[in-house]
């Protein structure tokens, strides 16, 4: 009996630290979602989800995390799957939780891709982001090994790349998240990777935001023959979710526009749309910063 308990006990830890941390799993054949864990910190990458699909010919990643340390968790969390190489790496966008564990694949010889203006963008703030990597919560030591690594391919609307027996689709509509934000498509699986278009239960980041051609690239990703989606943050998620998130936007940015012509307080202005906006249980801070930087002209 003690011996069962023991184990119980046993099982109990394991599962439980399992859960702590992301890890993959598979969602698709070939294709495995890395999704982060339920407490959003800067050393977890702010909990930004990443992926594989695996191909005849190798391996496609699907976005990198926030440092060389969380890019080699990551590695090491692949290999326990496939030993194939890896040869591509996409950045669904390249702002630092998805992209700075770049390094990490591109030493081994992966291509690094993303989409034109993302990569001006990582070229533009990377190394200065790395610099200032305190801003973001994170010590020089979480960084240790962390490079910049520039997507080495870069498109404009659309790309496919072929890995044997399992064809994917980059696909960007307008500027959304970012001005290069483009989404990972497996069409023969019917499953994408929406990179930050789409946040599920996490309020979004939207400092770097178009709402109207996110608006449309969302109309896009509701149009397509998509039945799973891995958001940037937050649980495998569905349709309904994308329309929840075009509600989320528009009502932030109506309300925040409203509220932001009498008052120059960005806790009281959060405090009121919290009340209006779908409900989410991640990251509650991200409103008042959102409001600061897009609405009163500070960060
Ligand atoms: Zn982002």
């Amino acid at each position: 009996m003690k011996k069962m308990i023991m184990l119980a006990l046993t099982v109990a830890t394991l599962l439980f630290t399992q859960t702590a941390f992301a890890e993959l799993t598979k969602i698709a054949d070939n294709v495995y979602s890395y999704i982060g864990s339920k407490e959003a910190s800067p050393t977890n990458s702010f909990a930004a989800n990443a992926g594989i699909v695996i191909g005849k010919d190798g391996v496609l990643v699907v976005d990198t995390l926030i440092s060389a340390k969380e890019g080699e968790r990551f590695l090491s969390d692949i290999r326990k799957v496939t030993n194939k190489p890896i040869k591509y790496v996409v950045n669904t966008h390249t702002h630092l939780d998805h992209a700075l564990g770049n390094c990490v694949f591109a030493r081994l010889g992966a291509s690094v891709i993303s989409h034109t203006a993302d990569r001006k963008l990582m070229e533009r703030v990377g190394a200065d982001t790395l610099k200032n990597i305190g801003n973001y919560g994170l010590k020089p030591e979480d960084m240790i090994g962390t490079e910049i690594a520039l997507p080495s391919l870069y498109f404009s609307d659309r790309l496919t790349i072929d890995l044997g027996d399992e064809t994917v689709e980059l696909i960007r509509t307008a500027p959304s998240h970012t001005e290069g934000s483009v989404v990972v498509s497996v069409p023969a699986k019917k499953l994408i990777f929406s990179g930050d278009i789409l946040f599920t239960d996490f309020h979004p980041f939207l400092a770097d935001g178009d709402f109207s051609g996110w608006a449309k690239t969302l109309d896009t990703l509701l149009a397509m023959d998509v039945e799973k989606i891995i958001p940037g943050h937050g649980p495998l998620s569905g349709k309904k979710d994308l329309k929840e998130m075009k509600e989320y936007l528009a009502l932030f940015d109506s309300k925040a526009r409203e509220l932001a012509a009498s008052s120059q307080d960005a806790d009281a202005i959060a405090a009121e749309l919290k009340q209006i906006l779908p409900k989410r249980s991640l990251a509650e801070w991200m409103i008042a910063y959102n409001v600061k930087s897009r609405y009163l002209g500070k960060k």
